[in-house]
Parts: structure tokens; C-alpha cells; sequence
């Protein structure tokens, strides 16, 4: 098939493109290069099965594709708040664009959405039947709402126009090729720790995250696109909850750091606590992690390891 992923130089778009080339697909990878990183997608420009378009989707663009897999947009706090309005401009307008090609070429289209839908949770784990607590003013609200409207317009245009689509709701994932300045939780505290500086805290740290593996999530959003009478939303994470704290010092022990713990202010909207339910993608599409946090943070903090090796210049984390 020919497969389009917008961000797909990205953290997740790139291991996307690279297990869709392994699996015999055309791949046309899109991207504005805001977050993306032309190093993520090196090694597969020589690979004729792949096409790069340097593309903005708050833009249209007519390309002619079986299927669609919509990532583009900036995942990190410190990067979608930046240009807040461009933030909302690519999950709405973009999600636009993406489905009227959808319609157009009758792709199937599968959007990139969020635990953040769920906003600062009171209902714990989250199921999809949840409908969350989001705040609509406040400055997670230009990435938290511009992705439920994303949502909205899937159902809409699956519901009055018949495009056939697949939404997934990602939570906190991790592994090699997340941006060194990317400034979320886990590249944060692995690059601290390699370099020996302060773990920055925030907030008192008992707040909860639940980390994926890249790996497990491709293989859920691959199968997710693949499987015949569901729509979703869908939600795909790894239930194995932490404190951040606790997160902290297992980075402490895995890298054999001589890092201090800091604690910082948290954030305004910062979530409590976040695990999904999974119950969903176990009964319909047979779906569950299987890279337990170990595993994946040895694999990630190897990557950024090399990279420091290689005498790659470390920025100050954000
Ligand atoms: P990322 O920042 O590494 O990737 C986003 C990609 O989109 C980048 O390559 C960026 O350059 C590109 N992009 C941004 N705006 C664009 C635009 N207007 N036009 C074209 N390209 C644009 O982030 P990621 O972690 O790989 O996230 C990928 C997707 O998954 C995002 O939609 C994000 O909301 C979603 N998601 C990620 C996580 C996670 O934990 N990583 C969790 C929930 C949802
Ligand atoms: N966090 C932290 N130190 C950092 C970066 C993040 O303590 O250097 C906290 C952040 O406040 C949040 C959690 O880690 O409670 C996860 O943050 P991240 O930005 O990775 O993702 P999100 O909040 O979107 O889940």
C-alpha cells in the first residue's frame, strides 16, 4: 500500500515509517521539520520505497494514498506551547486537510490522539468511555482541546461523509530518537543523569505517568489500522504506573548516575495521575505492552548514551 505519515520524522512518525518499510509499504513521509529531525529518518532516504515531502499540514495538499496515519503536530508541553495557536492550527486545520484528502482518495485515516483528552483525570484508570476534565483556558488547553476536536471531526466526517477512520489514544511513550531537546519527562531525567546534573522535579513528584515503549505502540497503532469494524477511540499505553519521583530515582539506579534529585514548580494543569485502561485494544485487537520499563529505558538511555559518545553537543534540557 502507499502509506502517508504527517510527522513523520518525528520520535513516533520515524519508527511508524520504518516498521511500514519493513513491512513491504510505500511509505510518503510529511513533515515541517518544527519537531522532526532530519537524522530520524537518514537511513531510510536511500531506501527507493520511501518519499520525503516537507510539507506543512495547516496547509492543504492533494497526494493520491491508501492510507493515512495523522501525527503531525508537537507532542511536548515546552514545544506546543511555543506558538500555542499554530499548536490548535495543526490539530484542527491539519486534521481538516488530512481527512478532506481521506474523503478524496477514500483512504483510511487513522489520527494521532491523546491521554490528554482525558485532561487532569478524576476517574482512575481511564477507560474511552470517559469523557475527561479538561480546562479550555488554560495553556495546555491549545494541544488538549485542538486534539479532542480532532476527534470530533473524525466522527463527524466518518459519520455524515463515511471516511473510514481509526483514532488512538496514545499515552506517555518513550524509546530512541525522542529530540534531545525535546524536554519531556524521560529524555529530561536520562540526560540529566548521563551528564550528572540535577534531576528536575516538579511539583513534590507524586504525581503519576504510565510509560509505553515505542515498539508496543506500533505494533497497537499498526494493528489498530489493520483491523476491520472498529473505530475507536482506542486507548494504547502501558498500565504500569509511577511516580515521577519514583521515575526519577529508577533513572538514578539504571544509569548509575551521581545526580541529585531538584524539585521545581509544576506547571499550571499538570495531571494528578494518568493509567490507561487497556481492556479495549486486549478484546478487539489482541493488543497489549510487552516491553516492560526496564527494558525500555535501558534501550532509550543506550541511545542517548551513543549519542554523548559520539560527542553529539547536549543542549541545556528545556
Ligand atoms: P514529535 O514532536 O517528535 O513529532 C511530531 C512531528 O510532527 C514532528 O516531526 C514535527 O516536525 C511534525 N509537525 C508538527 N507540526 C506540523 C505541521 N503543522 N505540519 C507538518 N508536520 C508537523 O512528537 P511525538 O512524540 O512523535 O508525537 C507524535 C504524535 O503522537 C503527535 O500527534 C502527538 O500528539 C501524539 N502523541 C504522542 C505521545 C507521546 O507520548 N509521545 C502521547 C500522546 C500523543
Ligand atoms: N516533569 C518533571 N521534570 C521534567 C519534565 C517533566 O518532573 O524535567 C514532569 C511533568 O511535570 C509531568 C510529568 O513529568 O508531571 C510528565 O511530563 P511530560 O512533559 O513528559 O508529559 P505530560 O505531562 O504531557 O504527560
Amino acid at each position: 500500500m502507499r502509506i502517508l505519515v504527517t510527522g513523520g520524522a518525528g520520535f513516533i512518525g520515524s519508527h511508524l515509517c520504518e516498521r511500514l518499510l519493513n513491512d513491504g509499504h510505500d511509505v510518503l513521509c510529511l513533515d515541517n521539520f518544527f519537531t522532526g529531525s532530519k537524522k530520524n529518518i537518514a537511513p531510510f532516504l536511500c531506501n527507493p520505497n520511501f518519499e520525503l515531502i516537507r510539507h506543512d499540514i495547516t496547509h492543504p495538499i492533494l497526494l493520491e494514498v491508501d492510507r493515512i496515519y495523522n501525527l503531525a503536530c508537537p507532542a511536548s508541553p515546552i514545544h506546543y506551547q511555543y506558538n500555542p495557536v499554530k499548536t490548535i492550527k495543526t490539530s484542527v486545520m491539519g486534521t481538516i486537510h488530512m481527512l478532506g484528502l481521506a474523503k478524496r482518495v477514500k483512504a483510511r485515516i487513522l489520527q494521532a490522539s491523546t491521554s490528554e483528552v482525558y485532561g487532569d483525570p478524576v476517574v482512575h484508570p481511564q477507560t474511552e468511555e470517559y469523557w475527561g476534565n479538561v480546562n479550555p483556558i488554560g495553556i495546555r488547553s491549545c494541544y488538549d482541546e485542538g486534539k479532542r476536536v480532532a476527534e470530533t471531526l473524525m466522527m463527524d466526517y466518518h459519520r455524515q461523509n463515511d471516511v473510514d477512520i481509526r483514532i488512538v489514544r496514545i499515552f506517555n511513550t518513550y524509546g530512541p530518537r525522542m529530540a534531545i531537546c525535546d524536554g519531556r519527562v524521560v529524555s529530561n531525567f536520562i540526560i540529566q543523569a548521563l551528564k550528572g546534573e540535577d534531576i528536575t522535579v516538579f511539583g513534590d513528584g507524586l504525581q503519576t505517568r504510565s510509560f509505553c515503549y515505542v515498539d508496543d505502540l506500533i505494533e497497537g497503532m499498526t494493528g489498530l489500522m489493520g483491523c476491520e469494524g472498529i473505530t475507536g477511540p482506542v486507548n494504547m499505553g502501558n498500565p504500569a504506573e509511577t511516580t515521577i519521583l519514583e521515575f526519577a530515582e529508577r533513572i538514578i539506579d539504571l544509569t548509575g548516575s551521581g545526580s541529585q534529585i531538584v524539585f521545581r514548580q509544576l506547571p499550571s494543569d499538570d495531571p494528578k495521575q494518568r493509567q490507561p485502561d487497556i481492556s479495549l485494544a486486549r478484546e478487539k485487537l489482541g493488543w497489549k505492552p510487552e516491553v516492560g520499563l526496564e527494558t525500555g529505558l535501558k534501550k532509550t538511555i543506550d541511545y542517548f548514551d551513543e549519542l554523548l559518545k559520539k560527542g553529539q553537543e547536549f543542549p541545556e534540557v528545556a
